[in-house]
């Protein structure tokens, strides 16, 4: 069986961006509109010796009922609940929101393995603006650009290899 590995995080942040780097495909629709992507998407990755299934999330269809938040929330749990190491996907350059602190309290609750992740970090001297970031208590914050295919290699070695 192949591990399986979720990327979670508030819209935005670069989820889809990333989903595509690890699979070299086009399946997840990356916009400049928060939240297009339609669905929960599955694709295969392989990196170096790892191979693995990555689910991105981030199809918002709220209902008039449900709400975006919720609908979020939803689509979070059950990538996460299918998950063996849970992506969380931080706005390096966007900072903190109080959203990214509800996901963080419920994956500390959950006790999943995850692993913290700036993105849109490309030119920035690490360090100094993710500081805010070891606030989440998830411990290490690891900076990388998906759109720039940065820090992707060693994001999957710290995120596969202890599985
Ligand atoms: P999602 O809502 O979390 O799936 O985010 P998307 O992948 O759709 O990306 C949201 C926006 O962030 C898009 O405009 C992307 O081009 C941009 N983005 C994604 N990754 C990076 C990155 O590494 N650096 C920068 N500067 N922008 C990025
Ligand atoms: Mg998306």
């Amino acid at each position: 069986m192949k591990p399986v590995m979720a990327l979670v995080g508030r819209p935005n942040v670069g989820k889809s961006t990333l989903f595509n780097r690890l699979t070299k495909s086009r399946d997840a629709i990356v916009a400049d509109f928060a939240g297009l992507t339609r669905d929960r998407h599955y694709g295969n990755a392989k990196h170096g010796k790892h191979e693995f299934i990555v689910i991105d999330t981030g199809g918002f269809e709220p209902t008039a009922e449900s709400g975006i938040y919720m609908e979020m929330a939803k689509q979070t749990r059950q990538a996460v609940a299918e998950a063996d190491v849970v992506i969380f996907v931080v706005d390096a350059r966007g900072g903190l929101s109080a959203q990214d602190y509800d996901i963080a309290k419920y994956l500390r609750k959950l006790g999943k393995p995850t692993v913290l992740t700036a993105n849109k970090a490309e030119g920035m001297t690490e360090g100094v603006q993710l500081t805010e970031f070891y606030e989440l208590g998830l411990g290490e914050v690891h900076a990388i650009s998906a759109a720039h295919g940065q820090g992707i290699r060693s994001l999957v070695e710290e995120a596969l290899a202890p599985l």
